[in-house]
This record gives C-alpha cells, sequence and structure tokens, in this order.
C-alpha cells in the first residue's frame, strides 16, 4: 500500500495559486508569496446567479503557518466551478476551511477561483454552529439522508435530534441567501441533500424568487422513503422550489410517487409537474456531466504525457502489463469491497493474469468524522492486502492502493493510461469518474466497466454495463474487456466520447436553468 505521503503522484494538501481576496493577506503559492490588496467584490459578469451548495468550491487552511488554498472534493464542486467560472454570479457555502475566515472580506465574500486571472465568481461563506455541523450536516444529512437514499438501509442511524440541527442549518442558510437576494437579486439555484428546506425558507420570506433545486444523489421510492420520520416536511420544502431536478427520469417518477403518497400531492400523468397547496413545480431529469473538451485537451498535453511516464515507473507498470482503474471517495455506496472481491474472483480465476494485470485503486478519504467511514476504509485497506498477499509474486501483486487526493492533471494521467476503469457503485446519481475517464481516453483505447445501479450507465450504454452484487459477473467483465478486440474498443469509445461532447456540464448547466425559467440572457458570463 501506497500512502499519500511519500508518493510523488499524490498530494495530501499542497500550498495552491493563490489569487485576489477581499482584504489585505499575504498567501503562499506554488510560485512564491504574494501580497494581496484589497479588491472591491462587486458583479463580475452581469449575471446575479445565486448558487447554493452545502460544500464550498474552494478552502483556506493554514499549513506550516502559511495560508494555502485548496480545491475541495467531490462531483458537485467539479463540476460546477467551470460553471460559475463562465457565468459569474454568487455561490453560497459553508466555511468549512479552518483559515476561511481570515480570507473574507466585507459580507463574507471571497473572489474565487484563486488561480484566475479574469473569470472569477464571488464566494458568499456561512458560517455553520459545530452543533449545525454535527447533528445538521454529519448526522441527518450524511447518516441519514444520504444512506437512505442510496437504499444502504442498515447504514441509517438516525437520532430525533439531528432533525432540529439540520432545520437549523437550512434556517442558517436561509439568512445569507436571503440576505444576498436583497443586495443582488436573481434566481436562486440550490444543491442537493443537505439543503432540501431552503425553498421553503426562501418563498416564505420573498414569495417571487426564483428558486431551482437540483439533487445530485438518488431519489428511492416510497417503500424506502417512508423511513424518514420528517418525510412531510422535507417534501414541502422541495416543493416549495419553482423546478426540481434529478439526475435520471427513474429518480423524477420515484419523487412525484413520494409527493403524492406522503402529501396527496397532484402529479400530471407525465411527472412533469406536481401541485401542492396551490404552488406548482416543475418536474425535470438532466443528467450531471463534466467539462468535456478541457479534459479532453488535458489529456494530450505534453505534461499528462509526462505525468504517464512518470506514473509507469512509479507503479512499476512495465511493457505487456495492462492496467485498470478505480478512483471512488471512500464511501460505502462507491461499492469497493465488492469490486475487490472481483477481483480476487478474477486472479483465482483467470491466474494467467497474474503478473500481467494490475490494479490501481485510487481511494480518496471522505467524511472523516463519521465512524462508519472510518471503519470502511480499515475494512478496505485490510481486504487491499489480503487480496495482495493471496496473489502477490515474483516483484507483482495485483491491487496497487493509492490512498490520498491526488492533482487533476495526474488523474487524468491515470485515465488516459487506464486499460479498462471500473465503477462498482451499489447506488449512485450520476457517478462523474466514469463520463472523466471516457473525456480522457483520447486514444480511443480504453473501457469502461458501470455499474448498472449508477446513473451514468444511462447514457454511457456502450460501456460495460455490471451488476455490482454479482463478484462473478464482475470478474468475466473484466475478463472481457481485457480480451475485446481494439476495434471493438474504440467504436464503444468513439460513441461515448461523441455523446459527452454533446452533453457536457455546460449544456447541463443550460438545460437545468432553461428548465427553471431563468432566461438564458440573465446567464450570460463572460465565456457564454
Ligand atoms: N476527485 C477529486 N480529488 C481526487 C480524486 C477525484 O476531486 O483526489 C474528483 C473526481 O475528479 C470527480 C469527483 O471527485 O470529479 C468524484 O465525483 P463522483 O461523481 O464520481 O462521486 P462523488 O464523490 O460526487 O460521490
Amino acid at each position: 500500500m501506497i500512502g499519500a505521503g511519500n508518493d510523488p503522484l499524490m498530494r495530501k494538501l499542497e500550498p495552491a495559486p493563490a489569487g485576489r481576496f477581499s482584504k489585505e493577506s499575504k498567501v503562499e503559492t506554488l510560485s512564491g508569496t504574494h501580497l494581496i490588496v484589497e479588491s472591491k467584490v462587486e458583479s463580475l459578469s452581469g449575471t446575479d446567479l445565486i448558487v447554493v451548495s452545502n460544500r464550498e468550491p474552494y478552502e483556506h487552511r493554514r499549513l506550516k503557518g502559511r495560508l494555502v488554498c485548496r480545491h475541495t472534493d467531490g462531483g458537485l464542486t467539479s463540476a460546477l466551478d467551470p460553471v460559475m467560472r463562465r457565468l459569474g454570479g454568487t455561490w453560497v457555502a459553508w466555511g468549512s476551511g479552518e483559515a476561511d475566515r481570515e480570507t473574507v472580506g466585507p459580507g463574507d465574500l471571497v473572489e474565487v477561483p484563486p488561480d484566475a486571472h479574469s473569470y472569477t465568481y464571488r464566494l458568499r461563506r456561512v458560517w455553520l454552529s459545530p452543533e449545525e455541523v454535527k447533528g445538521g450536516y454529519l448526522g441527518y444529512a450524511n447518516e441519514v439522508l444520504w444512506p437512505l437514499c442510496h437504499v444502504t438501509l442498515d447504514r441509517v442511524a438516525y437520532l430525533k435530534a439531528f432533525w432540529s440541527a439540520y432545520r437549523a442549518l437550512n434556517y442558517r442558510f436561509a439568512d445569507a441567501v436571503l440576505d444576498e437576494i436583497r443586495q443582488r437579486p436573481g434566481p436562486v439555484w440550490v444543491h442537493d441533500f443537505q439543503l432540501a428546506l431552503l425553498p421553503g425558507l426562501i418563498k416564505k420570506t420573498v414569495p417571487d424568487s426564483r428558486v431551482a433545486l437540483f439533487w445530485h444523489i438518488p431519489w428511492p421510492g416510497p417503500d424506502v422513503f417512508r423511513i424518514l420520520p420528517e418525510r412531510r416536511e422535507l417534501l414541502e420544502g422541495l416543493l416549495a422550489a419553482d423546478c426540481l431536478t434529478f439526475q435520471t427520469a427513474g429518480y423524477v417518477r420515484e419523487f412525484a410517487e413520494c409527493a403524492h403518497q406522503f402529501l396527496g400531492a397532484e402529479v400530471d400523468r407525465s411527472h412533469d409537474t406536481v401541485q401542492h397547496r396551490g404552488h406548482r413545480t416543475k418536474l425535470t431529469a438532466q443528467a450531471i456531466s463534466v467539462d468535456f473538451r478541457y479534459i479532453s485537451d488535458l489529456a494530450k498535453t505534453a505534461e499528462v504525457e509526462s505525468l504517464m511516464i512518470l506514473a509507469r515507473r512509479r507503479l512499476g507498470i512495465r511493457q505487456g502489463i495492462r492496467m485498470g482503474l478505480g478512483v471512488d471517495r471512500l464511501d460505502y455506496t462507491k461499492g469497493l469491497l465488492k469490486r475487490f472481491w472481483a477481483l480476487d474472483t478474477f486472479f483465482t480465476r483467470y491466474p494467467q493474469y497474474r503478473g500481467r494485470f494490475i490494479f490501481v485503486q485510487v481511494a480518496v478519504p471522505t467524511r472523516s468524522e463519521v465512524e462508519a467511514y472510518r471503519r470502511y476504509r480499515e475494512v478496505i485497506r485490510e481486504t487491499a492486502s489480503e487480496i495482495n498477499a493471496r496473489h502477490a509474486g515474483g516483484g507483482w501483486h495485483p491491487i496497487e492502493y493509492l490512498e490520498g487526493r491526488i492533482e487533476f492533471s495526474t488523474l487524468v494521467a491515470y485515465y488516459r493510461m487506464a486499460d479498462l476503469a471500473v465503477v462498482s457503485s451499489v447506488y449512485d446519481g450520476m457517478n462523474l469518474v466514469a463520463k472523466e475517464y471516457v473525456a480522457s481516453q483520447v486514444d480511443e483505447a480504453g473501457v469502461l466497466l458501470v455499474s448498472q445501479m449508477a446513473g451514468a450507465s444511462d447514457e454511457l450504454t456502450d460501456g460495460l454495463i455490471v451488476n455490482p452484487y454479482d463478484p462473478e459477473g464482475l470478474a468475466d467483465a473484466i475478463k472481457q474487456a481485457l480480451e475485446m478486440p481494439e476495434e471493438e474498443r474504440r467504436r464503444r469509445m468513439r460513441t461515448m466520447r461523441r455523446h459527452l461532447q454533446t452533453h457536457d456540464v455546460h449544456g447541463w448547466v443550460d438545460r437545468c436553468l432553461r428548465d427553471a425559467g431563468v432566461r438564458s440572457e440573465d446567464t450570460q458570463g463572460p465565456g457564454g
């Protein structure tokens, strides 16, 4: 096993380039120390879009006394950051970094991204109390809603006190958003399950505001959702929005069914609208995506090509050795254990691949404050070691387990190098790793194995669609991918790349905002 600390290709926390901040501060960057002088944060692109999410796109920390800024992990922030760079506006989010307060100016605003020279947007930080973080974010959101929506019901750890903290968290965000609307009126685009009550709280104070919400994770059917004691309050909070968008049409149907069963809301036949207490909410499905052009161009750069050479050397991938890849947060919904069992089966069934195939698993630690996540990480580490001990020989081992964060260009180098990538989530709203892999496959030589339980499998049908609950089936799919004729690999990959070219993250945001009735000229940023 390799830890991030001793691998040059991995990083835990490094000084990141810093940009303009709204008060004077010294910020250490990769290229030296910069003096950042006061810059008035004002409308940057003539757009007033207000994006709201729990997680912030950039956080500040102190590293050996120096102020550093880093991009946060996860699909939501990776997808929305390029969009906000294009559109401008304000992103309201929890200031989770330990040095976040040191870098904001009046109104708790900071201008991001730190490395941008022209295309920037405002980040407005919200300060949560320890109770709101513990009970609302870690408790209700992460230990109740997350496992419930991913139908991992044994993991639901409900406590009554979580609910009041979750409400308090939503009220805290509502205060900031309402103040933002007062100062710079504009449509509000709320994101994800931490903020389900926010549409209701905003509408109560400003009934004619335009509010849309995107639900990033799956929506379960009524038989599962009925577990939630506060199901009615949650549904009512959401239905106050003018438009609710989900990743797939299947999640829209389940949501409409829940609204009907638990609130008696009127759902039209095609599940396009729900009417409740005289308010009509539009329901739509739009699959989140990646910045295809950016990733594809990055994959062709000399920087990525030299990172590939470095990675091959570092991982011991000699000529003739094939490489598989997994990239996941260390979250139990990603099905890492089942994936490792499938690899165990693969090397037992097909011993001819020992020494000829290596599986690189990038595992990004996440939610370490939650005990279930710490335990999951231990089990994953142990399982990787056991499987390695069982099959290793002649200086080779089957799983190269890399734990830590990884630079995006290094990640793209891995994606481009990999002969196959495995996404084996037991349930996943979309899964951006699947799409990033396809976007990076500029040589069109790799094969994507994608779980039938991930939203991405609805679109990436030219991947091999796998069942994460069937380790033998997954083992056979790995063999099929390794033995697939080159012509078929290219045909499949090319089709998926064409699809993503026309269904990228920018198209996703335009479609979501159009569904929400936000006129396109309202949101034409500098790049749009
Ligand atoms: N990612 C990251 N840091 C890393 C490795 C991956 O930020 O060290 C990103 C990756 O590029 C992808 C996201 O994390 O955009 C994971 O998104 P996905 O939809 O697959 O899963 P999520 O984490 O949102 O559940």
